[in-house]
């Protein structure tokens, strides 16, 4: 039987997603687009592992803290940074281009990656 929770955005958006990991962390509000969740579920089936978010939906004052640019796609529901290890960008880089995210970015050695659907 499924756990009871009554934890606030803690349902499933996809099978290998729930809604809270999108969510803001300074408030909790969320946005999120539906095709970013599903070309992370085919990131995720290409990878073969899971993919963990560490940043989706920012409210506006979120993005002003963390520096984030002025209209990024994180604040529409629309972007997800991904933690990747460095050595295994180029690999993610192709199977986030072939799932058909159109904003591939590889941050290197700060180990992620933002991926956006435009
Ligand atoms: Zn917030
Ligand atoms: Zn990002």
């Amino acid at each position: 039987m499924a756990e009871k929770t009554t934890r606030l955005n803690d349902l499933p958006v996809a099978e290998h997603f729930r809604l809270r990991e999108f969510e803001c962390p300074c408030c909790h509000c969320v946005r999120l687009c539906p095709l970013l969740v599903e070309l992370l579920e085919a990131v995720r089936a290409q990878w073969g592992k899971p993919v963990v978010i560490s940043s989706g939906y920012r409210c506006p004052s979120h993005n002003r803290r963390v520096k984030g640019a002025a209209r990024s796609l994180h604040l529409e529901g629309r972007a997800a940074d991904v933690l990747v290890p460095f050595n295994e960008q180029p690999a993610v880089e192709v199977f986030a281009r072939r799932a058909g995210f159109t904003q591939v970015i590889p941050y290197g050695r700060r180990n992620f990656m933002h991926l956006a659907v435009a």
